[in-house]
């Protein structure tokens, strides 16, 4: 399977320009799209999902349009939206039941047989019975994945679903998620970096409705291997001295003292060590190149 999105450009009527010429490539396996708030993930994943019309472009499944076949991409899709709500009075037992139905899962049999796998693998079988609002946040968001997965569809998209989760759920979702299967497109679009690191073996980070780096995590960590250096600063002011003069990356709290981590081709020296590159340094160091140009 292949998704490939080219050129998409959506303008909203208040002048928001929230995709800006937008080509992707995305093969069977997890794709991160990866940005911070704002940067068009949200209306990347809507148009892909057919919710919404772009101004111009095109997306294509395996050579099906998608803009134009929604019913056929729609069968094809799975979709967990960042808004996931759901009925708070129903069971997760009922309401898979009630969405395989709408998905064409009329045998009895047959749905019970998908219905209780799903629960399973979302490990949700032992609160089957329980009504949808007393679930916490990660048992909400993996029943979004059981109904998302209903039908086996070949594209799925999960939009920024672990903001909010507590570490321990998160983890679990990122599991359930790792667990899905390599002969599908799964698109996790997420505003943080460890999700993507750990998970996505090829991504894209986007700003401002545009795409400032495509690639795979491990090759963007190469090429900034040997050029990440970091120290604990003493104050404010040497901070500021500090960014001044070099391309300061990021800074960290670490126990009340500020780690600062820097980009350069040689050793800054002034105390510096060498650093591994991290992910986070690559995201930050594409958005902060794209602010400056
Ligand atoms: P993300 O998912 O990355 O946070 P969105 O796609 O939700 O980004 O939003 C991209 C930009 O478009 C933001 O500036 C947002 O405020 C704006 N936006 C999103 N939806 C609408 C809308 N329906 N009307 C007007 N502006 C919108």
């Amino acid at each position: 399977m292949a998704l490939t999105i080219s050129g998409l450009s959506k303008t909203y009527p208040n002048g928001v320009k929230a995709l800006q010429n937008v080509s992707l490539t995305i093969g069977n396996n997890m794709f991160g799209l990866l940005g911070p708030n704002g940067a068009g993930k949200s209306t990347l994943m809507r148009t892909v999902a057919t919710l919404q019309a772009p101004d111009a472009g095109s997306v294509s499944l395996d050579g099906l349009d998608v803009l134009s076949n929604k019913t056929e991409v729609r069968k094809l899709l799975g979709y967990l939206p960042q808004e996931f709500g759901v009925y708070p009075k129903v069971s997760a037992l009922d309401m898979l039941h009630h969405l395989a139905v709408m998905k064409g899962i009329t045998k009895k049999s047959e749905r019970n047989e998908i219905v209780d796998a799903l629960l399973n693998q979302t490990n949700l079988w032992d609160v089957r019975k329980k009504s949808l609002g007393t679930y916490s946040g990660g048992m909400k968001q993996r029943f979004g994945i059981a109904q998302a997965l209903l039908g086996k569809p070949k594209l799925i998209i999960v939009d920024e679903p672990t903001a909010g989760l507590d570490p321990a759920e998160r983890n679990r979702f990122l599991n359930l998620l790792s667990s899905i299967g390599r002969d599908v497109i799964v698109i996790l679009s997420t505003h943080i970096v460890e999700d993507v690191r750990e998970l996505c073996p090829r991504m894209a980070i986007i700003a401002n409705g545009k795409v400032l780096l495509e690639g795979s995590p491990t090759e963007s960590l190469g090429a900034l291997r040997g050029k990440i250096w970091s120290k604990v600063v003493a104050s404010d002011d040497e901070l500021k001295a500090l960014e001044t003069n070099l391309q300061v990356i990021s800074t960290h709290l670490i126990a009340g003292q500020h780690e600062v981590r820097v980009f350069s081709d040689a050793d800054p020296g002034d105390g510096f060590k060498p650093s591994e590159s991290e992910l986070e340094d690559v995201y930050f160091l594409s958005l902060s190149r794209h602010a400056k140009n």
